[in-house]
């Protein structure tokens, strides 16, 4: 099967509740002849509402973040299998942000992975390297560290329970997108990656771009050959943007 088109929207720390129901009440309303599954990422304590306001839709949501434990005395931490028990089917990790701000590294990211594949729900994986690192001709070995120690060495039918979302560092938030041609080297570096790693199912798993994509650049992205839809910070937040993301594809 060749990989699904995704579009997923990370709301980050935006928005209150009244903003979260209105602008997902929006996407709702403009989703005919969406090309892609669109995912609304809200903050988790929106998750709930969120669910309920899009069922019978064709929008999924998902978190922004889960716990590395399965429960406990984690104070402020929120479980795997609490975001799957309000209905929500997807989980970003890994993301620039919580590497760099909340010093997550690749070994915790893993254990991350493991709770959030054991409760079901689908992992959206972040990889990407700092302007740093590309300069100093480092992309290839970042991003296979990354998704080799990120991600458990086995998973189960991962073309079906991991997604990729490939975002240069430099591009997130910056305005400064990656060229077509930029971005479709990496992703094809990492779409031979996860054959290496998963065998012929590996070429199954869904690549997002991620970093600056927006309603003006997005349709250029999406026809790479490996660029199988986006995860969409800033845009995301723009219900008629993200819609128009979720229409790029030709
Ligand atoms: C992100 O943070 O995942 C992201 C892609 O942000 P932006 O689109 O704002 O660069």
């Amino acid at each position: 099967m060749p990989p699904k088109k995704i579009v997923a929207g990370n709301w980050k720390m935006n928005t209150d509740l009244q903003d979260a129901i209105s602008l997902a009440n929006t996407v709702i309303e403009g989703a005919e002849q969406m090309k892609a599954q669109a995912i609304l990422c809200p903050p988790s304590l929106f998750l709930d509402p969120l669910v309920k306001l899009t069922a019978g839709s064709a929008i999924a949501l998902g978190a922004q973040n889960c716990s590395f434990a399965e429960k406990g005395a984690f104070t402020g931490e929120i479980a795997a299998s609490m975001i799957a028990s309000v209905g929500a089917k997807y989980v970003i990790l890994g993301h620039s942000e919580r590497r760099t701000i909340f010093g997550e590294d690749n070994l915790t990211i893993q254990q991350k992975v493991s709770q959030a594949l054991k409760n079901n729900l689908i992992v959206i994986f972040c990889c990407g390297e700092t302007l740093e690192e590309r300069e100093a001709g480092r992309v290839e070995e970042v991003i296979t560290r990354q998704i080799t120690e990120g991600l458990p060495t086995v998973i189960e039918n991962p073309a079906s329970n991991i997604i990729i979302a490939y975002e240069p560092v430099w591009a997130i938030g910056t305005g400064i997108t990656a060229s077509p041609a930029q971005a479709e080297e990496v992703h094809r570096f990492i779409r031979n990656l996860l054959k290496q790693q998963f065998g012929q199912i590996g070429a199954d798993i869904s690549l997002l771009y991620g970093g600056s994509c927006n309603a003006a650049n997005a349709a250029e992205l999406f026809a790479q050959e490996n660029i199988d839809g986006g995860l969409i910070g800033g845009a995301s937040l723009k219900a008629a943007d993200f819609l128009t993301i979720c229409k790029a594809f030709a």
